[in-house]
């Protein structure tokens, strides 16, 4: 029997891994310029962190959570995003207590039970951020302002920024009453799933992917319009803010997010032409939500990036700085009765930080030329009969095609000529 990777995962394969580093090094490097500290949390945790931070009524807890029981019975769960770990392990550290705010990024794999498509996984990897401790409009804006950072850093122009406001849990209570008022009376052209959560949480129908429930509802009522003043001045200044910084948005009535913890600012980055799974980034203020999972009143806002989805966007742009480093040096070597020279030069240009790699199937000199340019090496070093007899060794540089010869003790010079 063959064992295959499971649904909804897969490979990251060497060849394609480089893509991988290059990304997720743009990723800190940003991350870092704007002053953000990284945190790695647990791959699992107790459920009931998720089903209290991620919110019981969210698909995410309901349908795609990967949930086990261990050897005492305890109920883990695989994460399905890192803002709940952060805000645990904020709580469980005291971070509190400390200056404030503080700004964490993360990346990793994330674990869904989501329907496998082209930028959809079961196991799939996330990047984001958590600022705990400001309500500043300027600090959403810096959020949002890095995700951007990051696609603009990766080549990616032709994104979009949706931009909404939730207000907080006093006007949001009113926009809710209006919103059943206006799909109750549709109520039953709505979906089994609308159905069951309009009324608990209607704000969820606004964000239904169905067409039909989409229009069942038109002509809805719009949050905005419910605003506090206070949340109101708020999302002016985010704006205000994005505007100040050059970032163009677009503000979206039907962004919304369900769940009372959530405030204020809410945000999705999409990119068209990667298609349907267009959502790169989704994020927003939860002032609510340190409090919900047992801390102090704490405001944060964070957001978190699908990287998947980037290196598909990436797929389609032209793009030089990700092709796979290459190798500086091969050493070939005719047969095992030049190991000792062999093993020697080998360690003191991989010492010196030299990319070096060799034969170990003794073929000929011009299969291992091949070889060599397979690799994409840039020098190729020959070690045979003659060399041994001289006393030196020969230096083939690939790009020219010339060849050279240098003694053990010429050989890191020359080598680091050719290499500049
Ligand atoms: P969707 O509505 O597409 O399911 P979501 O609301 O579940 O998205 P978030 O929880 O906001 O997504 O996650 C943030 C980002 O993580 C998404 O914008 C997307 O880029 C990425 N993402 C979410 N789920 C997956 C998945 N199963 N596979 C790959 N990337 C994903
Ligand atoms: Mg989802």
């Amino acid at each position: 029997m063959q064992v295959k990777a499971p649904r909804g995962t897969y490979d990251i394969m060497p060849d394609d891994v480089n893509k991988w580093h290059y990304v997720e090094r743009i990723i800190r490097q940003t991350a870092e310029t704007f002053g953000y500290a990284e945190i790695r949390t647990p791959i699992f945790e107790h459920t009931e962190l998720f089903e209290r931070g991620v919110g019981d009524t969210t698909d995410i807890v309901s349908k795609e959570m990967y949930t086990f029981q261990d050897r005492s019975n305890r109920s883990l769960t695989l994460r399905p995003e890192n803002t709940a770990s952060c805000v645990r392990a904020f709580i469980e550290h005291s971070v509190a207590g400390g200056i404030l705010p503080v700004k964490w990024y993360y990346m990793g794999p994330m674990f869904r039970y989501d329907r496998p498509q082209a930028g959809r996984y079961r196991q799939f990897h996330q990047f984001g951020v958590e600022a705990f401790g400001s309500n500043n409009p300027a600090m959403d804006a810096e959020v949002i302002s890095l995700a951007l950072e990051i696609l603009a850093n990766l080549g990616l122009t032709d994104y979009e920024l949706h931009l909404n406001s939730v207000g907080c849990p006093q006007c949001r209570e009113i926009y809710r009453e209006k919103l059943i008022a206006h799909i109750r009376p549709v109520k039953e052209q709505l979906c089994a799933d609308c159905q069951t959560r309009f009324e608990k949480n209607p704000l969820r129908v606004l964000d239904c992917k169905l067409n039909s429930c989409q229009a069942a509802i038109a002509g809805f009522p719009n949050i905005y319009d419910y605003l506090c003043p206070d949340c109101s001045e708020h999302y002016s200044q985010v704006r205000k803010n994005l505007s100040d910084n050059k970032s163009s948005f677009i503000h979206d009535n039907q962004l919304v997010r369900g769940l009372d913890y959530y405030t204020n600012t809410a945000f999705e980055i999409t990119i068209p032409q990667i298609g349907a799974q267009s959502a790169v980034a989704g994020g927003g203020r939860y002032n609510g939500l340190v409090k919900a999972c047992g801390g102090t009143d704490m405001q944060g806002i964070g957001f978190a990036m699908g990287m998947e989805r980037l290196l598909l966007a990436m797929a389609s742009v032209e793009n030089g700085p990700i092709n796979a480093p290459k190798l500086d040096v091969f050493l070939a070597l005719m047969d095992d009765k030049y190991e000792p020279q062999a093993v020697q030069i080998l360690s003191g240009l991989r010492r010196a930080g030299i990319k070096t790699d060799r034969d170990y199937n003794y073929r000929s000199a011009k299969a291992q030329m091949k070889y060599a340019d397979k690799l994409g090496a840039r020098i190729v070093l020959l070690l045979g009969e003659d060399e041994i007899q001289r006393g030196i060794i020969t230096i083939r540089d690939m790009q020219s095609r010339e060849q050279s010869e240098a003694s053990t003790e010429e050989l890191m010079a020359a080598i680091k000529a050719i290499l500049e």
